[in-house]
């Protein structure tokens, strides 16, 4: 079944997260973590892609043992720093390896580079996306915003350029981390509105250590809720307590969105198989291998 057919399904959908170790580190840990969870059958694994590419042959090794496992992988690929002919051959070289699923973003302007240079031949996504389509071979994702991307003037200004995407050729869509249901809800409840129905899977990021929290929070721009604060209040200088509320959390927030109907979920497993393995369990989100 497609990645398509399977974000349709009424029953729900997960799908998982990884990220390429730094050039000078083995991909064992990957490799492992991928083994280990790839046996919970998700709709897709996608693997992500450094901005400016100089890890992209990492993200196509990477996605291409997603493959080999039998699962669907997703690469992704931004427009940070290229123009049409190096995204011209980075196609080429996905379509070799046989992946034909792509999450096209625009990526964030790396430090040393100019904004100007970063963005000289796409300023959008949506602009990726278009040369993206013309292959006609892809199934493309883009990236969606519960609470706006920080650019962006307001959340609805935010969901206008979602449908540019979707006019572009996004096929799905995957959220950025949010800890606020609430604003999850919010979010989807503007989708419906606004009158989207391309399918939009919701990015689960559990939090192992009071310094991640702050990290994503700054980098992806999204709100602490209270709830969130008093884990660190309460367990910041217990490594274990800390982990365990931090999951309990993740699967707090899965089982309140599935109350209200959401019920299509991103992991991003940080390359960590045993905490994502006890989210699945105790949220239920896979069938058990
Ligand atoms: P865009 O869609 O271009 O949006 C950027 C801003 O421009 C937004 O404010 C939007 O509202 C606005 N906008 C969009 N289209 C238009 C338009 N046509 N006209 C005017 N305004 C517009 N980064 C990486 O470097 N590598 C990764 O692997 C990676 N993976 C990610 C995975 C997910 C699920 C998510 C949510 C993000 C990921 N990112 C990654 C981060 C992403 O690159 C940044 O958030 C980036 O700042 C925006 O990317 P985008 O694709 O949403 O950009």
């Amino acid at each position: 079944m497609s990645i398509l057919d399977r974000l349709a399904d009424a029953d729900g959908a997960f799908s998982l997260e990884f990220f390429p170790p730094k050039k000078e580190m083995p991909l064992d840990s990957v490799y492992g973590a991928i083994e280990e969870l790839s046996v919970y059958k998700p709709v897709f694994a996608s693997v992500t892609y450094g901005a400016g590419g100089g890890d992209s042959k990492r993200t196509i090794e990477i996605s291409s043992y997603v493959r080999s496992l039998g699962v669907e992988a997703i690469a992704h690929l931004t427009c940070v720093g290229a123009n049409e002919k190096q995204t011209e051959n980075m196609l080429n070289a996905l379509e070799t390896a046989g992946i034909y699923n792509i999450l096209a973003l625009r990526g964030d302007v790396p430090d040393g580079i100019s904004k100007y240079k970063a963005f000289k031949h796409y300023k959008h996504a949506s602009d990726l996306i278009k040369q993206i389509k013309k292959r006609g071979c892809f199934t493309i994702g883009a990236a969606a915003y519960p609470e706006a991307h920080c650019e962006a003037p307001s959340l609805l200004a935010d969901i206008g350029n979602m449908k540019l995407k979707i006019s572009a050729g996004a096929d799905f869509f995957v959220t950025q981390l949010c800890f606020d249901e609430n604003a999850i809800l919010n979010f989807f409840d503007l989708l419906c509105k606004e009158g989207i129905k391309t399918p939009v899977s919701v990015g689960i990021m559990p939090v192992l250590n009071p310094n991640q929290i702050i990290r994503m929070a700054l980098l992806s721009a999204c709100s602490i809720p209270a709830r969130l604060s008093k884990i660190v209040c309460l367990y910041g200088n217990d490594t274990e307590s800390f982990k365990k509320a931090g999951i309990e959390y993740a699967v707090n927030q899965i089982n309140t969105l599935r109350d209200n109907g959401i019920n299509k979920f991103h992991l991003y497993t940080m390359n960590k198989a045993a905490e994502i393995k006890t989210l699945i369990s105790l949220s239920g989100i896979a069938n058990l291998p």
